[in-house]
């Protein structure tokens, strides 16, 4: 799950670390006790605003409301932001790389940074890059070799490391970018921009996760806008299989959907949406194998979709594990049938196909 900026700056004030003063505008009224000069950033999920005109430095408070405006517009990489966030213009003394990830690769976390940063930062060789792995005994080692990368005391650094690691960590996050790290003029640190990811998988510890993206949204992918089967299956490797069935079947997959560990009604409620969006659709093939997913929880969106969709294609359902008693329940009062395989799904899918 990919967070906004404001999202994820608020997740590293909570770490105490230092982000610009700012707030976020989502109505009109929220511009009026807005002075210049502020930094306008339209919160879309991807990175590269400030080349395409997403990032807006305004000078002059009468400027203000016109620059929300069309930043309210603007599409930036096929996304309308929802917010504007609006921060205290930072005066820049040095922009630099800062990055904790996730490497699947050798199982630790590294700490990847650059001596430049900002919006020219792919341009920068990566052989020049600092990456070293980093884990809670090595912090003070790594403050040093960060310090020394970058240039600065390492007192300076230290205490920026250690909450940033410990925001990583107790936010279960893939990826925490920091990208300008700034060093004021006042010869201060300040996170100038932030990217982060966190791992879907680990909702369950975050009851209070309650991003701009929810889950489930995070992995669905278009496959064809011609398709005419649609896919809803948890777990990567079994959503691809139930494309690839489907497939093998002579039918068109549009979708891949993996709903993922954490996944909610509302979630599986919102894949629903997505899918009867394509034209062509005529079934929707249900594929869950639940481990950390709950079947009963599939089986209540199923139901909420069948009442608030008009226009739902007909569903062929196959569920197995966690609460499959449950849900079977659940959905035998609402004369919803499931049937025991995916093979069942596809034969029966195709026939709804051919009507
Ligand atoms: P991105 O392009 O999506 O990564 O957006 P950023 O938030 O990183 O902003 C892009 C660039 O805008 C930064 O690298 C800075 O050079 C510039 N910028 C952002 N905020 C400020 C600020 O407060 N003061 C100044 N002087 N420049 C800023
Ligand atoms: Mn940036």
């Amino acid at each position: 799950m990919k967070l906004l900026e404001y999202e994820a700056k608020e997740l590293l004030a909570r770490e105490s670390l230092p982000i610009p003063n700012g707030r976020i505008i989502t109505s009109p009224t929220d511009i009026s006790t807005l002075t210049a000069p502020t930094v306008l950033k339209s919160q879309v999920p991807v990175g590269g605003r400030g080349k395409l005109g997403g990032v807006v430095i305004v000078e002059q408070t009468a400027k203000i409301a016109a620059t929300v405006s069309s930043l309210q517009s603007l599409k930036i990489k096929g996304y309308t932001p929802k917010v504007i966030l609006a921060e205290e213009k930072i005066q820049i003394q040095n922009e630099h790389y800062l990055s904790l990830l996730v490497d699947r690769a050798t199982s630790d976390i590294r700490l990847v940074a650059h001596t430049s940063g900002g919006v020219e930062v792919e341009n920068n060789n990566s052989t020049d890059f600092l990456n070293i792995a980093i884990n809670a005994a090595s912090l003070t080692d790594c403050s040093r070799a960060l310090a020394r990368y970058l240039g600065y005391e390492e007192s300076l650094i230290q205490p920026l490391l250690v909450h940033l690691y410990d925001a990583f960590i107790k936010n279960d996050a893939l990826l925490l970018e920091i990208n300008p790290l700034i060093y004021t003029q006042e010869d201060t640190f300040v996170c100038g921009d932030c990217k982060m990811e966190l791992d879907d998988m680990a909702a369950f510890r975050h009851t209070n996760w309650n991003f701009e993206e929810k889950l489930g949204d995070t992995n669905f992918v278009v496959l064809n806008k011609k398709g005419t089967i649609g896919t809803i299956a948890n777990g990567a490797g079994l959503a691809m299989a139930t494309v690839d069935a489907v497939a093998s079947k002579g039918m068109m997959p549009a979708n891949f959907l993996d709903i993922g560990g954490g996944a909610d009604t509302e979630s599986v409620l919102k894949a629903f949406q997505k899918i009867v969006e394509f034209e062509d659709i005529r079934a929707i093939v249900i594929n869950i194998f639940a481990g950390i997913t709950r079947c009963d929880e599939v089986a209540k969106a199923i139901i909420t979709a069948k009442e608030q969709i008009r226009d739902l294609p007909p569903l062929f359902i196959r569920l197995a594990g966690t609460n499959f008693e449950k849900a079977a329940a659940l959905l035998e009062a609402q004369h919803i049938q499931t049937l025991s395989t995916l093979e069942e799904c596809l034969l029966a899918a195709k026939g709804a196909k051919n009507e």
